[in-house]
């Protein structure tokens, strides 16, 4: 369980980021935290590992309080955490496998590390990876030759090789062409449930959100305006999120696309999923 409490970000130019965020991230859930431009998300994901110093509040990992940490341990805390990058983060004159490897440079002392010599589990969890994520092919790539997709599939397997307990995911689809983007969300998907993994995904459609993630949270300048099921999002909520706009639309939009998944026998075809499009339409339906 990831659970944070009164956490509460100010800058140093003053702006107050996050005004005191209370949430729990059970074990194995995938959820989605929403939002427009400056709402937090950002701030939010990088306060959980630190690469932002939150002002107030504490952030727990299962047992342990993260915010007190120092260095070292913040260093040791941080393997428990893998985190997924918009813009992939990748070493580009490096290969997928040496990307890939570089998740495990946490765990590994600083001469091996230097040398880039890996022990042989390493390698061998990170071809499974790599095969898992269709990229078996193309190990001694160089990042720099590959797609946006394929990008992102380096990005996500460099994170579980780390085996993580929680993931933190930025943005993953914004660079991403809106198919590659149903296919990258779907993988991070079918990852978590596949290794009981919590996710936060920092994601600023809407439509991706509602169709894959099991949980979603709103923010709304540093408050969270919503906490529930995808199929809550009806137009008022999203109003309140974002701000005026054809919501009823983009609803629509979710039902047609959440039926395409269920004809491709995608991520999204359980009954939980069916019962939160059915509960998005009956309450779309019962506003008009
Ligand atoms: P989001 O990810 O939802 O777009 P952010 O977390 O990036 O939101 O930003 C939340 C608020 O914090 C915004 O008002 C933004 O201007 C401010 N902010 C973010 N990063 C910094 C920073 N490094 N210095 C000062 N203010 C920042």
């Amino acid at each position: 369980m990831l659970r944070l409490k009164g956490l509460v970000k100010q800058y140093k130019t003053g702006d107050q980021a996050l005004k005191g965020i209370d949430l729990d991230v059970p074990d194995g859930q995938v959820m989605a935290l929403i939002g427009p431009s400056g709402a937090g998300k950002s701030t939010l994901i990088r306060c959980v590992n630190r690469l932002v110093e939150p002002t107030n509040g504490s952030v727990r990992l299962n047992d342990q309080e993260l915010t007190t940490l120092r260095q070292g341990d913040l260093r040791t805390a941080r393997r428990r955490m893998g985190m997924i990058f918009q813009e992939y983060a990748l070493v580009e004159r490096l290969t997928v496998m040496e990307n890939v490897l570089s998740g495990r440079l946490g765990y590994t002392g600083f001469w091996r590390s230097y040398f880039r010599k890996f022990p042989q589990a390493d390698i061998d969890e990170a071809f499974r990876l790599l095969e898992r994520v269709g990229l078996d092919n193309m190990v001694d790539k160089r990042a720099d030759e590959l797609s946006g997709g394929q990008r992102q599939r380096v990005g996500i397997c460099r994170a579980l090789v780390q085996d993580p307990e929680v993931l933190l995911v930025d943005e993953p689809t914004a660079s991403l062409d809106p198919k590659t983007s149903r296919q990258i969300m779907r993988l991070i998907c079918e990852l978590c449930e596949e290794r009981k993994l919590s996710a936060i995904i920092n994601i600023h459609d809407v439509l991706l959100a509602q169709m894959f993630a099991q949980r979603i949270v709103g923010l709304q300048l540093g408050e969270i305006v919503y906490d529930g099921p995808p199929g809550g999002l009806t137009p008022d909520v999203l109003t309140q999120i974002y701000g005026e706009e054809d919501w009823e639309s983009t609803i629509e939009q979710v039902e047609e696309e959440d039926d395409e998944e269920l004809i491709d026998g995608g991520h999204k075809a359980t009954s939980d999923d069916r019962q939160t499009a059915e509960l998005s339409r009956d309450r779309t339906a019962g506003m008009t």
